[in-house]
């Protein structure tokens, strides 16, 4: 079906000549009046699915959201458009909240946000019933999935939303892919009979990156300096530590840096979110506890100095980078400690051998995706159940790791660990046993006696950074186990076959030094612009700085980077010509229209004639 009502608002308010994969048929089912469960990646366009079907619709779209921090954020940005937006929420006072019910049994909102436990009030479902539902948009649908998520109970009251109005559609959309998910989320909200569209989950535009750990610290401000200056990022770490560690480290460097965790108290989480998202170019260094639901569209990388416990959490974190589809990257470094620190947390976790099982498995996916010598992407993609071919976009893909055959090395390693624990009682950790095979003459080989053994030095054709991959990989495998609080390593039965059944070991090969990937990317966002559109851009985004913060609004509300690289590169020089491009909707076009030909026209670029 072609629907020029759907186009044609697409065009005009959003300033869009094009949908993108599986916009359309959501767009055309839904404003049809069908009921749809959606599963798209973060920055695939899930709010177009059911914005369009509500301006077209008779009535409002109410949209159920659990962001309420954000609302505010994503009604100005509606507004911007000039779509007639409003919110109900706890943070409003009554007479605010009055004015926006008012306006909403007047018909004069096509769209309404609202807060999940807003519908468990009898008088916000009464409100409903006395105005006119163009269909319900429940956001961020994974909330209603078993684990761990405050909004739970709300979510679950949603299902009763269709006994109560059968003919209003509801859309349900998430970026959360697993199957569990997907199949709990239409039971649970009674979507069985809905269409579900399943979008791939891939991102082109993020580049995927795992380097080894070295010292990170150094490592991430080399990869700011050299390809993200003045740059919006995210950096997580594990620890609160950490994350004021590397905040402070980054600002000691001349980055503009602020950390974000929980033991900070709400008003200074709350300004460092919010300067995130008004400002250019600010690094928020943050635990996860940061993140959810930050729809800032140009974060441009993800980096992870610890390693994430999950694909899925990697893949839900590394997703807030490039959600304008301009290049991101997506950057993690990880090292042996990290193996060991996760067992043991594991092992220590609270709850019974079924759930320390779940996640363990859920580590053995993240460190499969570590160690692969294959394209990232297409294991990423494999992890979700959806194929792809390698992207040419990722560090396997553009510099290509070795694998070889590590047999030999990781006897040396498992006979090491066997003959401390049989000739003389002993476990140790990584540290002492890499020293025994290089034949250090530590004070503690010494204080132990270790160079009596008859592996002592027998593991002199690797280095220490080698071994350290060696063991690290081992564990990867589950050839090697960490035990206790002094992360000591043993043997498992896997290693017992390594070690006496000559089962093969294939292993990594790691560079002492992290290789660069051969194609470098450009610097920061304004790179890579033909040489004479790079001032217009700066330009432009002085001017959207100004003009963003004369509004009280985050920058990207007045225009996204895409929007201004494309007016920096065709240089429009009429109303008509700067209408077509991407993101320039009719009233942003008479809103800003002059101000924009006047930028880029009057530059000292145009020589004098
Ligand atoms: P999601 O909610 O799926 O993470 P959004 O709805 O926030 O994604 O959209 C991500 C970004 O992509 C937004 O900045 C949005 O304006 C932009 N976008 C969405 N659909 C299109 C389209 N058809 N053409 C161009 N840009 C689009
Ligand atoms: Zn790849």
């Amino acid at each position: 079906m072609t629907s020029p009502e759907t186009l044609r608002v697409l065009n005009r308010v959003f300033g869009y000549d094009s949908f993108r994969e599986g916009q359309h048929e959501i767009v055309d089912h839904v404003t049809a009046g069908g009921d749809a469960l959606v599963l798209m990646p973060t920055g695939g366009g899930k709010s177009l699915c059911y914005q369009i079907p509500a301006l077209i619709r008779e009535g409002v779209g109410v949209v159920i959201s659990p962001l309420i921090a954000l609302m505010q954020d994503q009604v100005d940005a509606l507004r911007a458009l000039g779509v007639r937006a409003g919110f109900l929420n706890s943070t409003q006072d009554p007479d605010e909240r009055r004015l926006v019910e008012a306006e909403f049994l007047s018909g004069e909102l096509d769209l309404l946000y609202l807060a999940p436990e807003r519908l468990r009030a009898e008088s916000a479902l009464r409100l409903l019933d006395r105005g006119k539902v163009s269909l319900f948009a429940i956001d961020e649908a994974h909330c209603v999935a078993q684990w761990g998520h405050d909004f739970r109970p709300d979510y679950l009251a949603l299902s009763e939303l269709h006994e109560r109005w059968p003919e209003v559609p509801r859309i349900a959309l998430t970026a959360t892919a697993t199957k569990a998910t997907h199949a709990e989320i239409a039971s649970r909200l009674n979507l069985e009979d809905a269409r579900h569209f399943v979008a791939s989950f891939d991102r082109p535009n993020i580049q995927y990156r795992i380097v080894g750990k070295n010292e990170p610290r150094k490592q991430l401000l080399e990869l700011l300096r050299t390809e993200h200056a003045g740059d919006a990022g995210i950096v997580y770490c594990l620890s609160r530590r950490s994350v004021e560690d590397t905040a402070e480290f980054l600002v000691r460097n001349g980055i503009d840096a602020v950390p974000y965790h929980a033991g900070l108290d709400a008003p200074t989480r709350a300004k460092h979110q919010s300067r995130f998202l008004r400002e250019d170019g600010l690094v928020v260094v943050a635990t996860i506890a940061f993140g959810m639901g930050i729809d800032k569209p140009d974060v441009r990388f993800v980096a992870h100095l610890d390693l994430p416990k999950s694909v899925e959490g990697y893949y839900q974190e590394t997703g807030r980078a490039g959600r304008d589809g301009l290049p991101s990257t997506a950057w993690l470094a990880y090292g042996l400690q990290d193996v060991v620190q996760q067992r043991k947390m594991i092992d220590g976790s609270e709850g019974d051998a079924a759930h320390r099982r779940r996640l363990s498995a859920h580590l053995d996916a993240m460190l499969a995706l570590c160690e692969t010598v294959e394209c990232r992407r297409v294991q990423l993609l494999a992890y979700f159940g959806q194929s792809g071919t390698p992207c040419g976009n990722c560090d396997t893909c553009l510099s290509p790791p070795e694998s070889w055959d590590g047999t030999v090395p990781a006897q040396k390693l498992l006979s090491t660990i066997v003959r401390l624990r049989r000739e003389r009682g002993q476990k140790f950790g990584a540290g002492q046993i890499i020293d025994i095979l290089l034949g250090k003459r530590t004070s503690k080989v010494g204080q132990h006696d270790h160079d009596s053994l008859s592996v002592f030095g027998v593991g002199t054709e690797l280095g220490d950074g080698e071994w350290r991959g060696v063991v690290r990989q081992l564990l990867a495998q589950g050839m090697i186990a960490v035990e206790g609080d002094y992360g000591t390593l043993v043997a498992t039965e896997a290693g017992d076959e390594v070690l006496y059944r000559q089962r093969k070991v294939m292993l990594r090969r790691e560079p002492e030094r992290a290789a660069k990937p051969a194609k470098s990317r450009r610097a920061a966002v304004s790179a890579e612009l033909p040489e004479d559109a790079a001032p217009v851009f700066e330009r432009l985004r002085a001017w959207r700085a100004a003009t963003a913060k004369e509004q009280g609004v985050p920058a990207y509300v007045i225009f996204h980077d895409a929007t201004l690289r494309q007016i920096a590169t065709e240089s429009p020089s009429s109303l008509t010509a700067l209408g077509t491009v991407n993101g320039v909707g009719d009233n942003k076009l008479a809103k800003y229209g002059e101000q924009i030909l006047e930028a880029v026209n009057t530059l000292p670029s145009t020589p004098p004639s």
